[in-house]
């Protein structure tokens, strides 16, 4: 069985926590795009982990993890990640970690890059997360970039080595007017973080396709979600990579395979880092109240992120474009205390009211439609069955699946691992 586990919305969803407490069913987990833009946040009985690169399910015994070959490694990084994991007592292994080959390394100069982009901006920055994403996979396409394989053959390493880096310096002096790089500062890079991967690096494909001929549980685990895939998104305010679940197969190492199933992951309210339209934006105090409330600062650069209410004009399309059979939704417990909840039901522009997510360009332009629902006046964190929650709070649920025309399966109630009902 292959599963996709995807993000319906800006990303933040809590994919982290939802695969993190779904991993206990599969074999094997999955990450098959982007970098360490990422910031998976998991809380469960061995303490608060931040991951950024590697796949959640690293953190539960007897799941093997698997970087595919649609992701950008920054093995600086990565070195960093797994270090502190160790420190933690996590296991890692090349029994329960394995690389792709052709996974993408992130040089030290794309983040100097992204950075320097960054800084040329200024006032008109994209809100980047500076981890030299957008860059690298720009080098990728412009066939310039380096592949994790290339670290089990440091000669023929060496010999492309000097061509790219010589290309790179024209951006990066002649663009940018800042410091070259030099070949052996790079070669050094590669050898002192790439030297200790060199085992965990395979052929994923291979690997995976035996797994699931043998009937292992694949879940592919996605970083982002459908609003910043690259194509679906709102671009360009999206990230560098795609992460619908119908790439799944292709960044994971096992384009042959077709996805089972697909795992929505939605948040209950709406959140988004970084700049660009965010239609349902709230302000002000209603704006501070949820932040505040749910916990909303990123992961992996401690922004405060954007919110506002649930929106069901996005999330109807962030279902479609991720093709998701259900829905886990996330957060629940943050909405609890309010007399009344507002949705986001339609995007108002040049006096008509849109029901369908528009093309991207018109979004600055659009208002939000709020409706009114009935709020709980309750705790919800500790309830763990359908029948413990008040009835306000599964007619919210029923009017997300009607809106979005898909089923919850999942209601997460709290960041712990237990702390969910299933429906
Ligand atoms: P991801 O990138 O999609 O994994 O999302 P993040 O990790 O950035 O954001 C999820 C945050 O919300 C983390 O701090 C989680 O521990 C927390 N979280 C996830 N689900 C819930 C929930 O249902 N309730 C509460 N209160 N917190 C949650």
């Amino acid at each position: 069985m292959l599963t996709a586990i995807v993000g319906i919305n800006w990303g933040d969803e809590g994919k982290g926590r939802m695969v993190d407490l779904l991993s206990k069913d599969f074999d094997i987990v999955c990450r098959y795009q982007g970098g360490n833009n990422a910031g998976h946040t998991v809380i469960n009985e061995r303490g608060k982990f931040i991951l950024n690169l590697l796949p959640s399910g690293i953190l539960r015994e007897g799941v093997v993890c698997v970087m595919g070959p649609g992701m950008v490694v920054d093995i600086r990084h990565l070195a960093g990640e797994m270090a502190r994991l160790r420190e933690a007592g996590i296991r890692i292994t090349p029994e329960n970690l394995k690389i792709s080959d052709r996974a993408v390394i992130t040089m030290p100069y794309n983040v100097a890059q992204d950075c320097l982009e960054e800084e040329r901006l200024a006032d008109k920055k994209f809100g980047s997360t500076k981890r030299g994403i957008a860059p690298v996979y720009a080098d990728k396409y412009l066939k310039k970039a380096f592949r994790m394989g290339e670290l089990l053959d440091p000669e023929r390493l060496k010999k492309r080595l000097p061509d790219i880096v010589e290309w790179k310096n024209l951006t990066l002096v002649g663009a940018y007017g800042a410091k070259p790089v030099t070949v052996e500062e790079m070669f050094e890079y590669f050898r002192t973080y790439g030297e200790p991967l060199k085992e965990y690096i395979c052929d994923v494909g291979l690997y995976l396709n035996e797994a699931h001929k043998a009937g292992k549980n694949i879940m592919l685990e996605a970083q982002l979600g459908a609003l910043r895939d690259i194509d679906y998104g709102i671009y360009p305010y999206t990230s560098s990579s795609n992460n619908l679940a119908a790439y799944g197969p292709i960044g994971a190492g096992v384009p042959n395979l077709k996805m089972d199933k697909t795992i929505g992951i939605m948040k209950a309210y709406s959140s988004c880092v970084g700049e660009g339209p965010f239609t349902a934006e709230y302000f002000g105090e209603k704006a501070e109240k949820l932040r505040t409330a749910g916990g909303e600062y990123g992961a992996a650069t401690g922004r405060p992120r954007r919110v506002g209410p649930f929106d069901a004009v996005a999330s109807k399309y962030g279902v479609r474009c991720q093709g998701a059979d259900e829905i886990a939704l996330t957060k629940l417990d943050i909405l609890s205390g309010y007399e009344e909840l507002e949705v986001c039901v339609g995007y108002e522009l040049d006096g008509k009211i849109l029901t369908e997510f528009p093309f991207p360009n018109v979004l600055e332009d659009c208002k939000p439609v709020f409706k009114k629902l009935k709020g709980w006046n309750c705790d919800i964190s500790k309830c763990r069955r359908a029948a413990d929650l008040p009835q306000e709070a599964i007619d919210y649920i029923r009017f997300i699946e009607k809106a979005c025309e898909c089923r919850v399966r999942y209601v997460s109630v709290g960041a712990e691992r237990d702390a969910y009902v299933e429906l």
